[in-house]
């Protein structure tokens, strides 16, 4: 197999950041996030994974869309702001690489293409690294994913101890390891074999799901949530988000910002009608959005398994210990049918 050394790693990402902005798993300020190569923080490639997802790195927290300027109620100009550096997200692991197949599902299919996302995507290279260990709170298998890498990944890594094994996966992985030549060796080794501890049944999921709308289960699972969107901030694959305006008389922008479904004011109309007004129907869409909807739209879960929301719910409202009673209640159910 080819592999590379951990520490000619260092030289091949200096390759890389000579023509495009890569960004590697660091801790800055005790946050974990994937940051700009040679930007101030510790390398942290030895996390089971970052605390923020590198989701921002196409989907930004808050992002200029357009800028204007008016005269006499006229527009005297338009800037659209879509443009895009090549970035090389480096070290994203297996269960973020899916959450950005969620994402690709959400803004380029379907017959609606979001020109801002798309132009970062198709500008975004992907080097994935195998998980060697998981955290108690990884459930990716249980999602349908693999500790072990990615196949969307443009490359894909192993951790072998001493050095990484390399798989290119796509023709931009095939370019980004020829950059490598002199670094890359052949050698014997194996994979070691990983296996999340943290499993739920999801087999069937969606259909027991799409019984239960009005299922007493919501204002169980709902009543310790204190409405903080902490999940939704956290979780790589949440992607709702705001449109707003910054108008300085005869100039501005409209940008875009997160949102989460888990704000009171989410879902409120201009009317003041508000179709959630609980926290008992935000956590209901939130759970039938990751667990059955988005299955039904796109043939896959909107939930990875990743744990974040697990390890920072203040108030540990846990989608794991949710698919556990889905599927308890579904069984009495069942027999009692
Ligand atoms: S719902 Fe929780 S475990 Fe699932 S992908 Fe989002 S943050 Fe990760
Ligand atoms: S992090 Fe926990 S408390 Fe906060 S909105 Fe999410 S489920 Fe509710």
């Amino acid at each position: 197999m080819k592999t590379i050394t951990k520490a000619n790693m260092m030289d091949a990402i200096a390759i890389l950041a000579q023509d495009a902005q890569v960004l590697v798993p660091m801790t800055v300020d005790g946050i974990s996030k994937f940051s700009l190569w040679g930007s101030e923080g510790t390398l942290a490639f030895s996390a089971v994974n970052t605390l923020l997802p590198p989701k921002d790195s196409l989907f930004p927290q808050t992002e200029k869309m357009y800028s204007y300027q008016v005269e006499n109620q006229t527009i005297t100009s338009l800037d659209i702001h879509n443009e895009a550096k090549q970035q090389i997200i480096f070290g994203i692991r297996p269960c973020d690489m899916q959450s950005i197949q969620c994402m690709d599902d959400v803004f380029l299919t379907k017959t609606f293409v979001d020109d801002f996302y798309r132009v970062k995507r198709e500008k975004l290279i992907t080097v994935c690294i195998g998980c060697n260990k998981t955290a108690p709170t990884c459930f990716c298998e249980s999602m349908g994913g693999s500790p072990a890498g990615h196949g969307a990944a443009d490359i894909q890594l192993c951790d072998l101890g001493n050095s990484y094994s390399i798989v290119a996966q796509t023709a931009a992985g095939q370019a980004v390891v020829e950059k490598w030549q002199g670094l890359v060796r052949d050698e014997e080794g194996s994979v070691p074999e990983v296996s999340c501890t943290l499993k739920v049944d999801a087999q069937g999921l969606p259909a027991q799901l799409s019984k239960m709308f009005n299922h007493p289960i919501w204002q169980e699972v709902s009543r310790k949530c204190i409405g903080c969107g902490t999940c939704t901030y956290l979780c790589p694959t949440c992607y709702c988000f705001d449109i707003d305006v910054q108008n300085n008389g005869n100039e501005g922008y409209r940008f875009r910002c997160w949102d989460s479904c888990m704000f009171s004011d989410y879902a409120r109309m201009a009317g003041g009608h508000d179709p959630r007004p609980s926290k008992n129907e935000r956590i209901r869409n939130r759970f039938l959005h990751k667990l059955e909807y988005f299955n039904e739209r796109y043939g896959k879960n909107l939930c990875v398994g990743c744990g974040r929301c697990l390890t920072k719910c203040p108030v540990h409202v846990d989608i794991t210990l949710f698919i556990d009673k889905v599927k308890e209640v579904s069984s009495i159910e069942s027999v009692q049918l």
